[in-house]
């Protein structure tokens, strides 16, 4: 099946923030808007306003009831209203009379400060202020799934090295196609699309951008696969580690800063002295912020995760870096960016999966998906992603953080140093669990400053409760081991 239905279907040109989106539906055809923000779990909210409506959207906002999306609010605070970026409006190639824009939160004419993109412009406007800007490129692997039972849709793609894969990726054209040139379509600018190395997962490549461009495109990206693989009748998912004896879902982030057309962390041989200045800085409070880049309970099975059937987990166990080297959790593929590949892709535990295979009753099952479908979108944000690069870096270059004592040379395989080698002296290790990174973030005082009080009360409340929901859960492992104790 092939749903791409506008054969030679092209973008507008990109438009100004205020531009009138009723003349620009008239147009370009656009019968509806979603007009959409993304919570503090990742998840996008929307509001479908036909385009005889949209004029006074722009004017007035889309109302939500904040406390019924994951923002830190009760049910008595005022309407939350999406103000249009109709610079951020993609109209979206596989149904034409649909176009996608993202918003700014308002509550009674102030910006939430607790809402994500807010957060990453706070981050954007003190890069502004010392004359730079962070262009990113974000790798958001994903699985494929079949929509009837949550296992790897291609019962063919069984190989214990899977990655690059022709033939598993050739079951998947059509769908992967379609995705493709829907991107395209949206000016990404898509060189490369993989199989990577999970039975079942890919990966899609596009160019890199300002950073705010490439957090839109990141929250497009996201729905356009999810809803692309819904048309093809299967289910994606960016959970961090759904299946246990597989690679889980990395979102890696390659970040450079620019000053003009001048890519500042360009070195000679490799990345320049600022560059190491803020690098130092983001391996510095890793620890602190991997309740944010890695923040579900799940997020930890693929962090300091057992080994998987292709040989390697390609996550990182701890705060370390070397050159072009996947064994740390920074990498510097080149001269002129950093990759860090600590964040994942999504983030809950997918119990449904282990529910269907360890053959549990059908209402027991629907009953676990219901509360997974809820929390379905909840996934490394990708907002606060770039935006903790920016504050991380920046407190690097202020402090002149110096990296080098988390290097090594580039030829050491990180995975095969054992916990407790003197090697590892003075390396930090990554939480080894939710809590725990929420306690961290929790007790960093400069990541409060950085990233905002009311963001970080609103994004600590909820992590907690996330705890306190988890550890309420009765779960299969606990009646294994204790039942028959
Ligand atoms: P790998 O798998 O080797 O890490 P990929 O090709 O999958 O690399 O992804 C690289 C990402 O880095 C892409 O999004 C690309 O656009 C981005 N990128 C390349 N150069 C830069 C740069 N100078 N600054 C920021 N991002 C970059
Ligand atoms: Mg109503
Ligand atoms: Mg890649
Ligand atoms: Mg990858
Ligand atoms: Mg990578």
């Amino acid at each position: 099946m092939q749903c791409f239905t506008k054969a030679g279907f092209c973008q507008g040109e990109k438009l100004a923030a205020n531009a009138d989106l009723s003349a620009v539906a008239k147009a370009r055809g656009i019968d509806f808007f979603l007009v959409a923000f993304v919570d503090l779990r990742g998840v996008l909210r929307t509001k479908m306003v036909p385009s005889s409506a949209i004029k006074q959207i722009q004017r007035d906002g889309a109302g939500f009831a904040p406390a019924a999306t994951w923002l830190d609010f009760g049910p008595h605070a005022a309407d939350l209203l999406v103000m249009p970026d109709a610079s951020t409006l993609l109209q979206v190639p596989f149904s034409p009379e649909l176009a996608v824009v993202m918003g700014d939160c308002f509550i009674e004419g102030k910006e939430v400060a607790q809402s994500p993109r807010a957060v990453l412009k706070a981050q954007i406007a003190e890069a502004q202020k010392r004359g730079y800007v962070l262009k990113s490129g974000v790798e958001a692997e994903f699985f494929i799934l079949s929509a009837q039972n949550d296992s790897i849709s291609d019962e063919r793609d069984i190989q214990s090295k899977p990655c690059y894969d022709a033939q598993s990726m050739m079951r998947r054209y059509a769908l992967l196609a379609d995705i493709v040139k829907t991107l395209n379509a949206c000016d990404f600018g898509v060189y490369q699309t993989d199989h990577e190395d999970a039975n079942g997962q890919f990966e899609i490549n596009w160019h890199y951008r300002d950073c705010l461009t490439t957090a839109d495109q990141h929250v497009f990206f996201k729905w356009a696969v999810k809803t692309l693989a819904e048309r093809h009748g299967f289910r994606a998912t960016f959970m961090p580690r759904p299946f246990s004896n597989l690679s889980g879902n990395g979102c890696h982030i390659h970040c450079s800063l620019w000053s003009g057309e001048k890519n500042v962390f360009e070195g000679k041989e490799s990345i320049s002295d600022l560059a190491l200045q803020f690098l130092g800085g983001v391996l510095a409070k890793a620890p602190s912020f991997c309740a944010v880049t890695n923040p579900t309970v799940n997020s930890y099975k693929r962090l300091n995760g057992a080994a998987t059937a292709s040989g390697y987990t390609w996550s990182p166990n701890r705060v370390s870096w070397s050159g072009n080297n996947r064994s740390h959790m920074v990498r510097v593929p080149d001269n002129d960016r950093f990759e860090l590949r600590l964040a994942d892709g999504a983030v809950l535990e997918l119990l449904g999966v282990h529910m269907v295979h360890e053959k549990q009753t059908a209402t027991h099952y629907s009953r676990v998906y219901s509360k997974i479908s809820t929390f379905y979108g909840w996934q490394v944000n990708p907002y606060l992603l770039p935006a903790l690069m920016m504050a991380c870096g920046f407190w690097g270059i202020d402090t002149k953080a110096d990296p080098a004592k988390c290097s090594f040379p580039a030829n050491v395989n990180m995975y095969e140093i054992p916990d407790g080698s003197p090697k590892l002296e003075g390396i930090a290790s990554l939480p080894r669990n939710l809590i725990d990174a929420t306690r961290a973030l929790e007790s960093d005082k400069d990541l409060s400053a950085l990233l905002g009080a009311d963001f970080m009360r609103a994004f600590i409340k909820l992590q907690k409760l996330e705890w306190a929901d988890f550890s309420a859960h009765l779960s299969t492992w606990e009646l294994m081991q204790t039942l028959d104790c």
